[in-house]
């Protein structure tokens, strides 16, 4: 991993701008509020959203203690297993997954992808899974798949973690929009990482609506407001749409990512993006965004994962 930052491809995941596209719908359109959208998911192909921006300094990092390869860990669905196995694919970083559950017959897209990119997968039942954390645990694992600490970097599950947040500070810089323009800006939230980074990266402009996408995550407000330096209060979690929990889905749901798509051109996934869209959606409805806000959203990716719904 030596000559990672130089790695043209690297790069260009590092350089490139982002694209924000003007969203027009007939419901925004009645409220008079202007919608952009960030593209994250339009980074490059097969590394989308988020999940570069908070895997991109594990990987400085992993380079620097001079690893080799690379291990973390995730779902059959995970956004970020798939990132990593094309990152891995695309710099040639061998990368391990260690992947929650049993080996299925019938694999996800998801983890198909993961091992023609090269990804070695290694199932491991849920109750163990949830050690993931602790010292020991991947200490053991490593040993039994025959590496090092010293040779294999561990990226947390998601990427997360400090390094994870410093990566999200750079997404509202990667797009050629000034951040200050928006009065609000929404986005999608599962451990609430990306949401801490990219409040941070706003010195108070703007107010940041992070959906969670979850049930009963009154705990990500304690978790966003942990990372944050200064006493920051331009921010607050919407727990009320996340549509029956993670990864679930309602008819409403699916009918709004469908109707957005006819009217927008622009496709969102159902764990993340659709929910965020959707809660946006309902506060413009029911009259709580007021007339003539300039709103950002991010899309942060995902769409691979919407492979399920087919
Ligand atoms: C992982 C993910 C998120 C949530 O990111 P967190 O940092 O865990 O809050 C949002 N959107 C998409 C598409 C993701 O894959």
């Amino acid at each position: 991993m030596k000559n990672l930052l130089n790695h043209p491809l690297f790069q260009q995941l590092q350089n490139t701008p982002l694209p924000v596209q003007r969203v027009q719908t007939d419901w925004l359109e009645q409220a008079s509020i202007q919608l952009d959208m960030l593209r994250l998911d339009l980074l490059h192909p097969q590394v989308s959203g988020n999940k570069w921006f908070k895997q991109k300094h594990h990987l400085i990092q992993a380079a620097e203690q001079g690893c080799n390869c690379l291990l973390s860990f995730g779902g059959a669905w995970s956004n970020h297993i798939h990132a990593l196995a094309a990152v891995g694919n695309l710099l040639k970083i061998p990368t391990i997954g260690v992947i929650r559950g049993e080996r299925s017959k019938t694999p996800s897209p998801t983890l198909i992808d993961a091992e023609r990119w090269g990804m070695q997968l290694h199932f491991i039942n849920r109750k163990d899974y949830r050690q993931k954390h602790q010292p020991d645990f991947v200490q053991k694992l490593l040993t039994e798949l025959g590496l090092s600490t010293d040779s294999c970097y561990v990226i947390p599950e998601g990427g997360s973690g400090a390094l994870g947040i410093k990566g999200c500070e750079m997404i509202l810089q990667s797009g050629a929009i000034n951040p200050k323009d928006y009065q609000q800006i929404w986005l999608a939230s599962g451990t609430g990482a990306t949401s801490a980074g990219v409040i941070r990266s706003t010195q108070g402009h703007s107010q940041i609506h992070s959906v969670a996408v979850l049930k009963d995550a009154n705990w990500m407000t304690d978790e966003i407001g942990q990372y944050l330096k200064l006493q920051q209060n331009n921010w607050q979690v919407e727990t009320d749409f996340h549509c029956k929990g993670y990864g679930k889905t309602t008819p409403e749901l699916l009918a709004f990512i469908d109707d957005f798509y006819q009217q927008t051109g622009i496709l969102l996934d159902q764990v993340y993006t659709g929910k965020m869209m959707f809660g946006l959606y309902q506060q413009v409805c029911a009259g709580n965004v007021k007339i003539h806000r300039k709103i950002l959203t991010i899309h942060s990716g995902g769409l691979q994962g919407s492979r399920a719904l087919r």
